[in-house]
């Protein structure tokens, strides 16, 4: 059974009759009515030893940082701003204060540059790995809000920043090819590195990009755009093609595929971690949502077209023409081993 058929079956058995309830399980957020005009955005999301980080290669500090700005993601990603977090802990008995205690600053000093409160936890002894579970609720207008579900036939799709420099980044560390902490990296594989150990929930562009009205979906990319845009397009009912040569990153992941012997797109369409955020508009919104982007000093990529039926197609330029791969759900899946 894979993490999306474990999903997709608590789903069905879920109950969605609750008072005030605007959207339940199924989005980046559950969204609840906060009065009027206004809903929360809540959700969680896991970091777990082994799977999500390593503590050999991982500053404590940053990944505090990394747990607060993964869940930010998935509240930027309804066009949101974060208001209150809350913290599960799990922690070895043999945990370091000094650890513990850059971890906590890193937290912090996340919640407070995304400006939310962390209000409350939990804090128990995890029997070998270090668990970091949180909570965030957020915010935002009732009819701001951006779903997955809205894409349109004929949409442009944007995907913010660059792809796969996450996963590239922790590859160069899994290799072994990477080693020590922050500064001591190659100056050219600090991109994919910093993406990995410290990423940045887009939750100005992602919030004005909600103020214009012109974004019909979107979501934030945590497991891969083959994956999250299959997501994208199943809720939406449509399909997408996707064109290789648009896909933004491959000069930065130029250096650690060199390294690594590893090819780049790859990383771009199946690597998780990302953290930026994927939409879709009317085509002729594209010059708004590029100067909206400029003003920001962020990059946002036109990487392909929402089409009628269903499933990602990647479209590769060939001397004769194109050549087309079907692509849905490649990305990263928990159990997609079972
Ligand atoms: P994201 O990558 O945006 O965090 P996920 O793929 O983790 O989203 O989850 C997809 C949807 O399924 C979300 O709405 C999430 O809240 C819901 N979900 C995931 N795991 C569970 C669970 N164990 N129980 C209830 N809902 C879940
Ligand atoms: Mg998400």
């Amino acid at each position: 059974m894979t993490e999306r058929d474990l999903i997709e079956q608590i789903q069905d058995l879920a109950c969605y009759e609750g008072e005030g309830l605007v959207q339940g399980i199924g989005d980046d957020c559950a969204v609840v009515e906060k009065d009027q005009r206004n809903v929360w955005l809540l959700t969680m999301d896991t970091l777990i030893e082994s799977v999500h980080f390593d503590c050999s290669w991982h500053p404590p500090y940053l990944l505090g940082c990394k747990a607060v700005s993964v869940n930010v993601s998935d509240i930027a990603a309804m066009g949101g701003r974060p208001v209150f977090a809350l913290l599960s802990l799990g922690l070895p008995a043999d945990f370091t204060p000094e650890w513990a205690v850059e971890l906590s600053r890193g937290i912090n000093d996340a919640c407070r540059q995304y400006g939310c409160l962390l209000i409350g936890g939990d804090t128990v002894c995890s029997p070998e790995k270090v668990t970091l579970t949180l909570t965030l609720i957020g915010e935002t207008k009732k009819d701001r809000v951006l779903y997955r579900h809205a894409a349109c036939i004929g949409d442009t799709i944007w995907v913010s920043g660059s792809l796969g420099y996450a996963a590239a980044g922790l590859d160069c560390f899994r290799s072994g090819n990477v080693v020590g902490m922050p500064p001591e990296y190659p100056s050219e594989l600090a991109p994919c590195i910093k993406a990995h150990l410290d990423p940045e929930a887009r939750v100005d562009l992602a919030r004005s990009l909600a103020q214009t009205s012109c974004i019909h979906a979107m979501m934030d990319l945590s497991d891969g755009l083959a994956t999250d845009l299959s997501h994208l397009c199943q809720q939406s009912r449509v399909g997408a093609i996707i064109k290789a040569e648009k896909l933004p990153g491959r000069r930065g992941l130029a250096p650690a595929a060199s390294l690594l012997n590893k090819k780049r797109s790859d990383w771009m369409l199946a690597g998780g971690e990302d953290y930026e955020l994927l939409f879709t508009a009317d085509p002729k919104d594209s010059q708004t949502i590029m100067d909206i982007a400029a003003r920001q000093g962020l990059r946002v990529s036109p990487v392909g077209t929402v089409i009628a039926g269903q499933g990602v197609t990647l479209q590769r330029k060939t001397t004769e023409g194109y050549e087309e791969q079907h692509i849905s759900f490649q990305g990263f899946d928990h159990f997609a081993r079972n």
